[in-house]
């Protein structure tokens, strides 16, 4: 678990990861506030997770 910015609550918060149903294993990047589950990505670059968010949205 980590603290981090949560804007859903406008505060720090403690974050845990939820378990992974991605095959992420020790790397995973999902990340899940533990006061009101939200969910954020925290990738080793948010640069890059930025990029894969844009791309999806002009394919879909
Ligand atoms: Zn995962
Ligand atoms: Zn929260």
């Amino acid at each position: 678990m980590h603290e981090s910015y949560c804007p859903d609550c406008r505060s720090e918060q403690l974050f845990e990861q939820p378990e992974c149903i991605d095959d992420h294993g020790t790397d995973c990047p999902d990340w899940a506030c533990v006061t009101c589950g939200y969910a954020v990505f925290t990738g080793p670059s948010p640069l890059a997770v930025e990029l894969v968010g844009a791309a999806a949205r002009r394919v879909a």
